[in-house]
C-alpha cells in the first residue's frame, strides 16, 4: 500500500487521489475545529458558517442555489434518497419509475428493491454507444410515472447523454427528473439553470476530495421527504452531525476541479485520444466501447476479441499499472457487465474489456509505458490460446 513511486494508476472512475491542497485544508478540522456546527457557542456558529460557504461554491459549480445543495455521505445516498423518496411521497400519484439499463448499481438495485415494493420499473435500453435515445423515453412515459432517473455520464463506458433532450421530456410531462452525475460533476460543464434537472448526485471522492461524502441537488420547490430521521441539520431534511471535515474537503475539491475543469480536460482526452489510436491500429481484433464523439475526457474502453480481461488487469498489475474491467463494484463477480451487455456486446467481447480512466496527473510517458504492456501482454494471451 502506498508505493505511489513507479505506479501508473489509471483507474479514475473509481477513485481519484485525494488533492494534497484538500487535505491540508481539512486537517484543521479535524483536530482544531472538532466543535459541532449545531452548537450554539460561537466555534459551532463559526462551523456552520462555513458549511454554508461551502454550499455556495458547490452550487455555483452547476448555476444552483446554495438551499439547493444537500450534503450527504456520497453518490450512493444520494441515488437511494431520490428513488426512494419519490415512491414515498408520490405513490398516491402513480407507481411507475423510468431509468436507464446501463446505471450504476445505487440506482439498479434501489430499483429492484422498490420493484420488490410492488412499484413499476422501465429500464430504458441504450442503442450501440450507450445512448439513450429522447423518443424511446418519450414512448416510455405512462400517466403514472412519477420519476425518471437517467444518469449523467457511464461509469464504465463513459457515454454523456442528451440529458437537456430528457429533461426536457420529463419537464413537459411534469415528472421529477433526477439525473445521477457522480462521474460528470467537475469533469465536464453542468448548468441546472438552463437544464430541466430536478436532483442530482454528486460524490466527492471523484474529483478529488475525500470518500464518504457527497450532495444532492434537489431544485427549489420539490418535494423532498427525509431518508434519514433524526436531528434538524440541513434544514431538517437530512439528519446527522455534518461531516464537517469531509465537507471541507469536497468544497477545497469542487474549488480546485472546477478552476482547471477545460484544461484537465484537454489534457485527459489527448491522452486518451492518443491510447484509444494506438490500441484500436496497433493491436488486431480491438474495438472501442462506447462513444467516440460524447464522452468522458478521462475514459476509454476497449475490448480486445479473445482475451479474458481480468488476466490482463492482473498481469498489468505485475508492472504496477492498475485498471479494472468492468466497474470496481462488480469486479467481484464474473458475470460480464450489465452496461457492456445493454450496448450489444457479446459475453466474449464484454469479458474482453478494459476500462481505462486517465486524471490530470497522468502523463504521456506512462500512457505509452501501459500501450507496451498492453500490447505485449495481449500477444503473449493470444498465443498461449
Ligand atoms: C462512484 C459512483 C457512485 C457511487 O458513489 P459513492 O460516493 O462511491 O457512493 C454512483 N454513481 C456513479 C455513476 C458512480 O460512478
Amino acid at each position: 500500500m502506498g508505493a505511489t513511486y513507479k505506479m501508473i494508476y489509471l483507474d479514475h472512475a473509481a477513485t481519484t487521489a485525494v488533492y494534497p491542497e484538500v487535505i491540508r485544508e481539512m486537517t484543521p478540522y479535524l483536530h482544531d475545529y472538532y466543535y459541532n456546527p449545531s452548537s450554539s457557542y460561537k466555534e459551532g456558529r463559526l462551523l456552520h458558517k462555513k458549511l454554508d460557504q461551502i454550499r455556495t461554491v458547490l452550487a455555483g459549480g452547476i448555476h444552483a442555489k446554495p438551499q439547493e445543495i444537500i450534503f450527504t455521505s456520497g453518490g450512493t445516498e444520494s441515488d437511494n434518497w431520490v428513488l426512494v423518496n419519490a415512491a414515498r411521497s408520490l405513490c398516491g400519484k402513480g407507481r411507475h419509475i423510468i431509468t436507464s439499463a446501463i446505471e450504476h448499481h445505487a440506482i439498479l438495485h434501489t430499483c429492484h428493491f422498490l420493484e420488490n415494493c410492488g412499484f413499476d420499473l422501465t429500464y430504458l435500453p441504450v442503442n450501440r454507444e450507450g445512448f439513450v435515445a429522447p423518443a424511446v423515453l418519450e414512448k416510455a412515459i405512462r400517466p403514472d410515472t412519477i420519476l425518471i432517473s437517467v444518469m449523467y455520464a457511464n461509469n464504465e463506458i463513459g457515454t454523456l447523454q442528451p440529458i437537456r433532450e430528457l429533461g426536457q421530456i420529463a419537464q413537459k410531462n411534469s415528472i421529477l427528473f433526477h439525473t445521477d452525475a457522480v462521474q460528470a460533476y467537475a469533469h465536464v460543464p453542468i448548468d441546472v439553470s438552463s437544464t430541466p434537472i430536478d436532483f442530482l448526485s454528486v460524490s466527492a471522492h471523484k474529483f478529488g476530495g475525500p470518500k464518504g461524502v457527497g450532495f444532492l441537488y434537489a431544485k427549489e420547490g420539490t418535494p423532498l421527504s427525509p431518508l434519514l430521521y433524526g436531528g434538524a441539520q440541513e434544514q431538517g431534511r437530512r439528519a446527522g452531525t455534518e461531516n464537517v471535515a469531509g465537507i471541507v474537503g469536497m468544497g477545497c475539491a469542487a474549488q480546485l476541479s472546477l478552476e482547471h475543469m477545460t484544461e484537465y480536460a484537454g489534457q485527459e482526452s489527448s491522452l486518451r485520444d492518443h491510447l484509444m489510436h494506438r490500441i484500436l491500429s496497433e493491436i488486431p481484433m480491438t474495438r472501442l466501447n462506447g462513444s467516440s464523439q460524447k464522452r468522458l475526457p478521462g475514459n476509454l474502453n476497449v475490448s480486445f476479441y479473445g482475451i479474458d480481461s481480468a488476466t490482463l488487469i492482473a498481469m498489468l498489475e505485475t508492472k504496477d499499472i492498475y485498471v479494472s474491467g468492468g466497474s470496481a463494484c462488480s469486479s467481484a463477480d464474473q458475470a460480464p457487465s450489465h452496461v457492456l451487455h445493454s450496448i450489444g456486446l457479446s459475453d466474449e467481447m464484454a469479458l474482453g474489456a478494459l476500462r481505462i480512466t486517465i486524471g490530470h496527473e497522468n502523463t504521456m510517458e506512462e500512457i505509452n509505458e501501459t500501450f507496451e504492456n498492453i500490447r505485449s501482454f495481449v500477444q503473449k494471451l493470444r498465443q498461449i490460446s
